[in-house]
């Protein structure tokens, strides 16, 4: 992928630093005094374009049209980078639901199937497993639940407690509409249409896999063309990734410099050693177990070299590291995998399925944070509750949706379930953008890992 002759990833990255710049710049710069100065008194209500009661007086009424120039600007940002997300999500489904029938019809014999299908899970499996532990190795021994000072721990939890409410209260809906059993059930769509338009990622994926598996069985003379079809449907949608990355560069540094903006740095200051725990423990999985795993189950000399490893995934880490989304991410981490030379048939069906339940930094991320609550709130865990949650973690790595901070709602099932206080959840809530972007980099890093494996192993 370039833009103007040069690769793309380098002008994402130079539009992530430019919105880190500009980010820190307005961040520091529009403070409450400087909003009055534009006549703005209240500008949270000013942003929102809240309506004032009838009666009221309207506290920015005097708004200077500097002010509502900036609000426009800043509006105008928001809407760019929403539009991005929201073409690369448009393309989502149909992707999944294309590129998976294309991949398995595709595959030739129902044997080898079998075979993808298990390097596909034993890489998912492994590579979760070791996460956790990763998790519970870094929980239990660095505590970093232990430096929060207990003004400061209350201070957020009152802080953010509305959003935390939120957070358990739809959790508690999705408790109450299934069960463990109705959940698995759950995973194979009655109405296949529904869940495509409900974009419900899992039902889509089986309900591909059991159309590629239909056609793969299939005796009908017009098989070979009908997975041509589903073929040249997912390379459209992916023509229409690359045209869409154009835009990258300007919505990425719009989606980084609202961001930053509304950044508290003093929170992070605050769960300074959680946070430099959690990223130093998701740069160990990027890095280290990764790339080891990547090497170690690789076919010898088949899989692919490091250094070509990284440069192809140099988009989907920029795109994952700004979006905080692995869904929106998945066709471009496509691209990626065609440029290490990965065979469509493969990634088509390991990428899809890795999005929606191989989530590497997702599980060590929980292991992490219920880990950290738990020494915050001054509640023991032994090494069994550490394996609980470890083995509970995988799960909610996998029924988690790849949208921003998902999984934080999930957790709640964790934190219940070994008392650990889920008003907790505030405590986080407050960092857990920022490491959202970092764990999502960790979990489109897995699918590609799972892809060269799976490619390496083919006969
Ligand atoms: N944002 C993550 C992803 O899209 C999911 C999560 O951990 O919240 O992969």
């Amino acid at each position: 992928m370039t833009l103007f002759g040069k690769p793309l990833h380098w002008w994402v990255l130079g539009a992530l630093v430019a919105g880190v710049v500009l980010g820190v710049g307005l961040h520091f710069l529009l403070t409450p005094a400087a909003w009055a100065g534009m006549g703005v008194q209240d500008s949270n209500a000013f942003l929102k374009r809240a309506a004032v009661a009838a009666g009221a007086t309207d506290p920015n009424a005097d708004a200077t049209t500097g002010a509502v120039v900036l609000r426009g600007a800043l509006e105008g940002a928001k809407l760019i980078g929403d539009l991005f997300l929201r073409l690369l999500r448009m393309l989502a489904v149909p992707v999944v639901l294309f590129s998976v029938i294309a991949a398995v019809a595709g595959v030739g014999d129902p044997k080898a199937l079998g075979r993808m299908g298990a390097w596909t899970i034993g890489s998912f499996g492994l590579t979760a497993v070791v996460a956790v532990v990763v998790g519970v190795v870094m929980a239990s021994t660095l505590r970093p639940g232990t430096f929060v000072d207990a003004g400061v721990r209350d201070m957020l939890a009152e802080q953010f407690a509305r959003d935390a409410n939120a957070r358990i209260a739809s959790n508690a809906e999705f408790a109450k509409s299934t069960s463990v059993v109705g959940q698995v059930l759950d995973m194979i769509p009655t109405n296949p249409f529904k869940a495509l338009a409900d974009g419900n990622m899992l039902q889509v994926v089986v309900f591909a896999v059991m159309v590629g598996l239909g056609l793969l069985l299939s005796a009908h003379a017009f098989k070979e063309q009908a997975t041509r079809v589903f073929e040249a449907l997912a390379d459209a949608c992916l023509r229409l990734v690359t045209l869409f990355m154009k835009l990258a560069p300007l919505a990425v540094m719009c989606l980084t410099a609202l961001l930053v903006a509304q950044l508290g740095v003093s929170v992070l200051r605050a769960l300074a050693v959680f946070v430099a725990c959690v990223v130093v423990g998701l740069a160990i999985l990027l890095l280290v177990v990764l790339p080891g795993a990547m090497v170690l189950l690789s076919a010898k000399g088949k899989g692919v070299p490091l250094r070509t490893f990284f440069r192809a995934m140099m988009p989907s880490y920029l795109l994952a590291f700004s979006s905080s989304s692995s869904a929106a991410t998945m066709p471009v981490t496509l691209e990626c995998c065609d440029a290490m030379g990965i065979p469509r048939r493969v990634s088509g069906f390991v990428v899809p399925l890795g999005t929606t339940v191989d989530m590497t930094g997702t599980a060590f991320y929980q292991v992490m944070c219920v880990g950290f609550l738990a020494q915050a709130f001054g509640v023991p865990l032994s090494l069994m509750d550490y394996v609980g949650i470890a083995f509970m973690a995988i799960f909610i790595a996998i029924g988690s949706p790849g949208l921003p901070g998902a999984s934080l709602v999930l957790m709640v099932f964790i934190l219940d379930a070994f008392k650990v206080p889920a008003a907790g959840l505030a405590l986080i809530i407050a960092v857990d953008r920022v490491l959202d972007m970092c764990r999502t980099v960790v979990n489109v890093s897995g699918d590609a890992v799972a892809s060269v494996i799976v490619a390496s192993r083919e006969k």
